[in-house]
Formats: C-alpha cells, structure tokens, sequence
C-alpha cells in the first residue's frame, strides 16, 4: 500500500513543501513506511513566520479568557481521540499502548490546566511611593514563538509549550522532531478543528539542521522554546543570544535515585524498573543511575535483575509488550556505543548489552533492559546522557556519600531517595540539587501544574508546567498611573 503524504500547515491552510520534498516517517517496531511529510526548508519556515505574523495583532487583542475557550475545546478534541492518538504514537516512535494514552492524557492535563489560567494570568498591584498613584503589573505577549520538541513526548512536550504560548496571546511556529511529525500534524489538527483563528499556530516539518535552524535565525522570531539535546540546545542557545532572542531549554538529564538499607526494596524495585526501562529509557528523568547503600546492594541488584530478565520486548501495540524498540537504528548504534564503553570502562554487564532480534523483533530496533554494576561514578555511562533501557548501580558507603555522588554531574533535572527514615529523606529534599525530587517514587511522573526543569546543563533557569511556565512566554509590564494633577519624581522629591 502506498504510504499516505501529508502537508504542512501555514495560515490556516494545508500545504507541500515550497521544494516538494518530502522525508519518510517509519514504525521502529517493525520498519514500515507510516507516511511522507513535508521536508521544509527557511522558504517554508519564512511563510509560516509571515502568517504568525499577519496572525499576531488579532490575537494579542482577543482577551485571554476568550483565547482560553478556544483550549477548552482543544482538551475536549482531545479526550475524544485520545486513543486513535495513542495508536498513532507507538507506531510512530515506539513506546507501548499505555504509555502513549498517558503522552496524550499529559496534553489533555496541560489543556486543561492552562485554559483555566486563561481567566487568571495574574499580575499583582503594589502601593506606590508617591500619593494619588497606582501601581500594577501585568503579562504582555513577546510575539512570534518557534517551538522545537524531541521525539520522546511526541504530544505532552509540544503542549507544555504550545499552549501556555497561545494562551499568553503569542502566535506560534512549530518544528516537530523529524522522527514523529505525524504526531505533531494530528495536534495542530486538532487546534483547527478547535476554532483556533489562522495563522496563530503553524507547523513545518523537516530536519532541524534546515527548518529548525531557519526558525531560530528568523528574525521576527522572539522566543524560542527548546527541548532536546544539551548539544543541540546549548547551540541554539548561542545563535539566540546574538539575534537578541529569549530562549527556553529543557535538555539532558543523568537522574539517579538513592536507595537506603531501610526501604522497602520491593516498592524501589517496582519503580526503578519503570523509571529505568519505561519508554525503553527514552526520558529525559529516566532513571540511569542507582546509587544504592552497601549493606542492601546485594538484595536489590538481585531483585532488579531478576526483574529486567523477564521483561517482555515486543510491539507496542501488543497488550502483553512491556517495553517497545528504541526509536531509530541510529539510536539503537548510540545505546549500544555506551554499553562497549560501560565495559571497556570496567563495569560489570549484570543483564542485557545486546540487540534483540527474536522472531518479529528481527525488524524493529529492540535492545534488551541492560543493568551494569561496579560503576564507579566518574565513568561515563555514569555522567553522560545514554537515553536508552541502561541502568547503573553504584554502591556507597553512607547516606552522604551517596548525596555526593548524586549532586557530583553535570545534569540537575530529577532525583529520588526510597528510605523510611524522614530525617534522611527530608535532608535529601534539602541537599539535591536538581530541579525536581521524589520521595519512596521513581525518577519518573512529573505533573503539569508543578514546575517542570532542571539546573545546571538541563536548562537555562526557565521551568515548563506549573504558573512558572507562563513567564516564559510573557514580558512583564508595570503600569504607573499618576492621578495626583503634578509632576511627581521617583526618589527624588521625598517630603
Ligand atoms: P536533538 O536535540 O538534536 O533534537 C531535538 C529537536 O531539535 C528536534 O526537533 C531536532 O530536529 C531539532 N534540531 C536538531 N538540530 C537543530 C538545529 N541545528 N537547529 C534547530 N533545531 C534542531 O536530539 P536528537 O533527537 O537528535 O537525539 C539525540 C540525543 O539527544 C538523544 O540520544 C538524547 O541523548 C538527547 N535527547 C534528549 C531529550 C530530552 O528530553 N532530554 C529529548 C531528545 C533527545 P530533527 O528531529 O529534525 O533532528
């Protein structure tokens, strides 16, 4: 059957690529050609800034609860094809059925949450320091957004910052990872279909080296909203620094969690296994790193690899698959680059390290759960970002030596601590610098009215979700309004 070719969307209109060109988007699980989409270049991303553009004044002036309804709409769209969504999303990128319906039940929160915000978008009044004058603040829209996403989240990331854009009154141009533009396509859709005026939120798929760099060169482009590779982030991050760009990066993570002689090993193994393997490791919280307490490092190892041997690897799609391929072949080569190094490093290969090619894996780009231990914590399976199903344990000898290896990358998105010990979980709480901590929880289960982000090299200081996102996509602005009848100076007349 010959594969179904899609279009972009540019002013509120389904178009090719100016070039023609088109690039294949196929199924890892099983190698099947899923559909063509647009492969866009600056040309197509120039005509979309221009509808952003046209599209720009309308919107800023339509009151913010009134964008909002037009996102109520979009959640309920949503809801009803949340699970022809969810099939779409494991043929395009892989991860099994649950998982995707939870990728676009993240979007459904996300539409929900940040339409509410639509009749809030507070500012605050302060008094002034000069009589007869007001004194307020409030959010204005920067302009003309381009958003770029990663493959993993194919919908959840994309509304983490779609939404709380349009919502603030900004237009928006979106880039979808090149691996699930269908995903991307479908969501737009479903803006349309929600009434969303034209022009305000466009979409051009291609490669990022080409209409992702077209989009953060663009001058009329105001914000960029990134997330993805700390590489690929912390270059753009350069080219909107000189084109006087604000920039918003979400990028790696080397998330670990702490495992004290007093947990309960069966809840930490439960939620290691999924924090380490879900999404076959493809999450920017995965957890990577184990940092387990001597005296309890022989019973949990057990537990965990006798658990990572007996999970199921197949198609998503199946009911009994617990973990899906990776997304790509080249992926695939990168995770297992990361397993020679693990050993040549002199770590231990407990489970795993190989490619799986049993029956109908033989087609897709399966790699089986791999667990390492005697990793020592500068290796660098230990401090780089290997986005794949491997997990390392490393053994401490107290609960700060354990801290110290945790805080000792140079990533800070996600942590966790399983003890039932409160002063030590608390005091962990306390000392781990990353942007988001779980207690007696995996790595893993971010909500969207919490703030979601990292420190050091997983971000720029911006955070996704919760109220905070919206000062991402809005200026400040404070108002003074002088009723007093006479020249009133600031600091300067004081009696
Ligand atoms: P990238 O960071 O390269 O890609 C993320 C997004 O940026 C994609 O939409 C990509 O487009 C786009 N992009 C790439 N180059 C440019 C550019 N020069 N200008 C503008 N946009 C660009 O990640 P990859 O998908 O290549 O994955 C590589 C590694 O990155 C993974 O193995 C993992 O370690 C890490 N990663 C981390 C994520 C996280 O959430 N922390 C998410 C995804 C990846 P295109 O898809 O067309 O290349």
């Amino acid at each position: 059957m010959e594969a179904a070719t899609f279009k972009n969307y540019i002013a509120g209109a389904w178009v090719p690529a100016r070039s023609g060109a088109v690039m294949e988007v196929r199924n890892p699980a099983t190698g099947e050609v899923l559909g063509l989409v647009p492969k866009s270049g600056a040309e197509d991303v120039d005509a979309a800034v221009s509808a952003a553009a046209r599209a720009y004044d309308a919107w800023r002036r339509t009151p913010a609860p009134r964008r909002a309804e037009i996102l109520f709409r979009v959640a309920e769209r949503l809801v009803q094809r949340k699970e022809e969504l969810a099939r779409l999303m494991t043929q395009e990128m892989g991860k099994v059925l649950a998982e995707t319906r939870g990728d676009v039940q993240e979007a459904i929160d996300m539409a929900y949450f940040i339409a509410g915000e639509g009749r809030r978008l507070h500012g605050y009044t302060a008094p002034s320091e000069m009589p007869h004058k007001a004194a307020y603040c409030v959010r204005a829209p920067l302009g003309i957004v381009g958003v770029i996403t990663p493959w993993n989240f194919p919908m959840a990331i994309p509304s983490w910052k779609i939404l709380p854009a349009l919502v603030c009154g900004n237009t928006v141009v979106f880039k979808p990872a090149s691996y699930t533009p269908l995903l991307g396509l479908r969501f737009v859709e479903i803006f349309a279909e929600a009434g969303l005026p034209a022009g305000v939120l466009n979409i051009v798929t291609g490669p990022g080296g080409a209409a992702g760099d077209a989009l953060v060169e663009h001058p009329q482009v105001r914000l960029i909203s990134f997330t993805g590779s700390t590489e690929t982030g912390l270059r753009l991050a350069e080219k909107c620094a000189r084109g006087g760009k604000r920039i918003s990066l979400e990028m790696g993570g080397k998330n670990a969690a702490i495992v004290m002689p007093d947990a309960d090993l069966g809840l930490a193994t439960d939620a290691l296994i999924w924090s380490a393997f879900g999404t076959s490791g493809q999450r920017c919280t995965a957890c990577s790193r184990i940092i387990v307490h001597r005296d309890t490092a022989k019973d949990l190892t057990d537990r965990l690899v006798a658990r990572a041997e007996r999970l199921r690897l197949g198609d998503g799609l199946l009911p009994a698959t617990e973990v899906g391929p990776v997304v790509s072949e080249s992926q695939l080569e990168r995770v297992h680059g990361y397993v020679e190094v693990g050993t040549r490093e002199g770590a231990r290969l407990l489970v795993g390290g190989q490619r799986v090619r049993d029956g109908d894996l033989a087609r897709g780009a399966f790699y089986a759960p791999t667990i390492f231990d005697r990793v020592a914590p500068q290796m660098r399976i230990a401090q780089e970002e290997i986005f794949g199903p491997v997990t390392d344990l490393i053994e401490a000898d107290s609960f700060e030596d354990a801290l110290t290896v945790l805080n000792n990358t140079r990533y800070g998105l996600s942590a966790s601590i399983f003890t039932r010990d409160i002063n030590a979980a608390m005091r962990a709480v306390e000392e781990i610098d990353t942007g988001i901590v779980y207690v007696n929880h995996g790595t893993i289960g971010a909500e969207v009215h919490l703030p979601f982000g990292g420190t050091k090299f997983t971000g720029n200081g911006h955070r996704e979700g919760g109220v905070q996102v919206l000062d991402v996509f809005s200026e400040w602005k404070a108002v003074y309004v002088d009723f007093s009848g006479r020249l009133q100076r600031a600091q300067i007349d004081r009696e």
